[in-house]
């Protein structure tokens, strides 16, 4: 069966696929969206996100257009800081070890605030980060630059706000419908998409086709193929039905492969936790403890950097460990600073080391009591400031503790068991600075647009906190407006 007529389609309806939709609609072109979903699930691992975006801005007077409620006494009491251009550039930067596409990362940057003020307007509600990212502090409220305000109600919050926008609008939604093939007219041009449905195979034809499917993050097969060993048994944070198939399918279409194939942002979860979808178990407040492996010795500096600029990368450190398993210990001085997730699933207990350790079958308890008596050995006595690097450190031990290094001695003491949970791919494919598709020789391929977690070259071994939900923003409404403009200069 065909259907025909469409100006833009667009495959994947996570936040990407919404804001190009989204923004193809604002050029009053006829927009199709697919998902291989089922309704109740949609939004793909948009749903399971913390809905942090990151964005440059001035002074808090920014933030207030989307924090309308926002009283003059509460801002008084807010310290945010300023985040330029300057410095979400070379935060992406850093952390990607200087590999990050440059021009796409000052579109990125350009366009961080002039988005969120577009979602603004597409009805999306925002709230401050207070309670995952804000150090409370003599009556003040400290964020770290740019990571101020979250969606209300994180990403489930943000996919239930976008979805009626995009429904208002006029945008059609088809959910179950699962992109299995690109058409292509007699020039050669993308012209549409053959689509598994409950009724059978559709060729949808559209002028211009956006893929914006996602990674590969829930596929274990592609994971081990291009992540390498071990990746396949990884838990996985976010959606099921990120399993990689389109983005296989625009490879094989001959589009060009770009980025970091063998990378991915994976974190530290509750090794208890659910082994796919398992989004609000991880274990971020690392940098308050100390992390031992299996047989008790630590593995990593804890106080590297706060947390939104390390805890990608910790996942991958706990997979080469023995049993993909590491310990979070913590003492009771320690225990308020914890993020609410540290409330619900596995961990234990006890009044000393020796006895906490005892507690979890495996781990040699004699080195555990010895990297804790070493550490606290190697304290520093800096004063303890949550709300910058203090520079607490430790002297004399490897690795180091470079901040935020207090001695483990007020009992009773607490253990989180952690392994490693991917949360999404940083391999895709190439884009234009339009969002355009590149093939493999570089030219565009006519009428296909990417965006979002199925394009390449943004993020390598690490990324910035809060970066993804703005990569998928800005370049999905850059993607929706260039297919738009696509779909009306190729009108009949
Ligand atoms: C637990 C968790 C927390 C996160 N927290 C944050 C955060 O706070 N801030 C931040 O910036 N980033 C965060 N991220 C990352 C962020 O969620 C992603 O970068 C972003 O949601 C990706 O959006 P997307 O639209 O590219 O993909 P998705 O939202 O995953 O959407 C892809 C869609 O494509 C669909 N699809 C796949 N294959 C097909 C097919 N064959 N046919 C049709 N449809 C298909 C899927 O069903 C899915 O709905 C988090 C991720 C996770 C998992």
């Amino acid at each position: 069966m065909a259907v025909t007529n469409y100006d833009v389609l667009v495959i994947g309806a996570g936040n990407a696929g919404l804001t190009a939709a989204l923004a193809a609609r604002e050029q009053q072109m006829r927009v199709l969206l697919l998902d291989k979903c089922p309704k109740t699930s949609r939004g793909g691992n948009t749903r399971f996100s913390g809905g942090g975006f990151r964005f440059t801005y001035n002074n808090l007077d920014d933030m207030r257009p989307m924090l309308p409620e926002l009283t003059d006494e509460e801002a008084a009491r807010m310290e945010v800081g300023t985040y330029s251009n300057v410095e979400f550039f070379e935060d992406v930067m850093q952390v990607t070890e200087y590999a990050a596409d440059k021009k796409l990362t000052n579109i990125l940057v350009d366009r961080s605030y002039d988005t969120a003020r577009w979602l603004t307007d597409m009805n999306v509600k925002w709230i401050l980060s207070t309670s995952t990212h804000a150090v409370k502090m003599g009556g003040k409220i400290k964020f770290p630059s740019g990571r101020v305000i979250s969606v209300n109600d994180g990403g489930l919050g943000l996919v239930e706000m976008l979805f009626p926008t995009a429904e208002k609008n006029g945008i059609e939604i088809i959910y179950e419908a699962k992109a299995t093939a690109l058409i292509v007219d007699p020039k050669g041009r993308v012209s549409g998409v053959r689509v598994q449905t409950a009724e059978g195979l559709v060729d949808f034809q559209s002028r211009a086709v956006v893929l914006a499917a996602g990674g590969f993050e829930a596929n274990p097969e592609m994971r081990a193929r291009y992540l390498g060993t071990g990746w396949d048994l990884v838990k996985v944070r976010g959606s099921r039905y990120n399993t990689g198939e389109v983005l296989s399918l625009a490879l094989s279409f001959g589009a060009q492969a770009v980025g970091h194939w063998s990378g991915c942002h994976a974190v530290l979860v509750d090794a208890e936790a659910p082994d796919v979808e398992c989004a609000y178990e991880h274990r971020y407040s690392y940098p308050y403890g100390i992390m031992v492996d299996i047989n008790g010795r630590r593995f990593v500096d804890e106080g590297e950097d706060f947390f939104s600029y390390t805890y990608a990368k910790c996942g991958r450190e706990v997979l080469r460990l023995p049993w993909r398993t590491a310990y979070q210990i913590f003492d009771s001085k320690t225990r308020p600073l914890l993020r609410s997730e540290y409330n619900r699933g596995f961990h234990v207990s006890a009044d000393t080391i020796e006895a906490l350790a005892k507690k979890l079958p495996g781990l040699d308890w004699e080195n555990v009591v010895k990297t804790v008596n070493a550490f606290n050995d190697a304290v520093n006595d800096a004063p303890f400031d949550p709300s910058k690097h203090d520079g607490k450190s430790t002297s004399g031990i490897s690795p180091v503790k470079s901040n935020w290094a207090q001695r483990l001695d007020i009992p009773p003491y607490y253990a989180f068991p952690v392994t490693c949970g991917i949360t999404f791919t940083f391999g895709g494919v190439g884009i234009t600075e339009n969002g355009e598709v590149k093939d493999t020789s570089g030219n565009v391929i006519g009428g296909l647009f990417a965006a979002g977690e199925i394009t390449g070259g943004s993020f390598f071994n690490n990324y910035p906190g809060g970066s993804g939900l703005m990569k998928g923003a800005v370049f999905g409404r850059l993607a929706g407006t260039s297919a738009a403009a696509f779909a009306k200069a190729n009108r009949a």
